[in-house]
């Protein structure tokens, strides 16, 4: 079944995205070589609970043994794809980690993600992070009223294969709402003209995962952690966006992380 919001539950939306974008730009500046993951996980959380949210992954329930997620942010490094548990391992010059956070605030889900570069990283994994945003983006300007979720699909996948990267099959961006997870399922790859139709108040998480080498993925044992198969690098983005008056209205923001990392240049 999917929900879909009127005005005044999308702008409910959009403010638990922006404490989402704002906790992200807070970790912003603290990621550089030597940040400790578990320090930038506690800020993260001080940050949400200070400003009357719940961070919505810590807790989240596992699949059967497998305790309940231990932080506040993913943070998923290099070769992991997403769900990577905050360690105390400092970040070295070169690694590329991606933050992915949740909150929940007025009954409310937001649920957004940021690929960062620790430093200098080599042309390649900047190329691979570009791309990746770009196909977001590509993806967004597909939601609109009369497309299906297919058409999104279609974008971010052409986008990513074009430039001789591969799109990770078994994990996907969703609904998003009083739940972190509705329905619909947005792959990040497929064929245009398929799936769901767009309609008026639909509200999504987009949030295209695309590797550098094969597209196969592995789980680590600790039970969250995927890691891509060949353990070369992959990257994620992720944004929430509602359909208003018939076209995609982006509810978070990278502003607020973009104008913190032109400030530590
Ligand atoms: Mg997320
Ligand atoms: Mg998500």
């Amino acid at each position: 079944m999917i929900y879909l919001k009127n005005r005044e539950e999308i702008e409910l939306l959009r403010e638990s995205a922006l404490m989402v974008s704002r906790t992200l730009a807070i970790i912003a500046k603290e990621i550089k070589p030597g940040a400790i993951p578990v320090n930038l996980d506690k800020l993260a959380e001080e940050y949400i609970r200070d400003n009357g949210g719940i961070p919505a992954f810590k807790g989240y329930k596992g699949p059967h043994g497998v305790p309940d997620f231990p932080a506040t942010l993913c943070i998923s490094i290099n070769e992991a794809v997403v769900h990577g548990i905050p360690t105390k391992t400092p970040l070295r010059e070169g690694d590329i980690i991606s933050v992915d956070c949740g909150v929940k605030k007025n009954g409310f889900f937001g649920d957004h993600a940021y690929t960062f570069a620790v430093g200098e990283i080599k042309p390649e994994v900047q190329k691979l992070i570009d791309v990746t945003k770009e196909s977001l983006y590509l993806g967004i300007e597909q939601m609109v009223s009369g497309n299906r979720i297919g058409d999104i699909s279609y974008a971010i996948q052409q986008h990513a294969e074009k430039n001789g990267f591969s799109v990770v099959r078994e994990l996907v961006g969703h609904g998003l709402g009083r739940k972190m997870h509705e329905e619909p399922e947005v792959p990040n790859y497929g064929k245009r003209g398929d799936g769901p139709k767009i309609k008026e108040g639909l509200v999504l998480a987009i949030e295209p995962m695309i590797n550098m080498g094969v597209k196969s993925i592995k789980q680590l044992p600790d039970g969250w952690t995927i890691v891509t198969s060949d353990r070369k690098p992959s990257v994620h983005f992720e944004h929430d966006v509602a359909v208003i008056d018939g076209k995609p209205s982006i509810l978070s923001t990278y502003d607020y992380i973009e104008e913190a990392l032109a400030q530590l240049k």
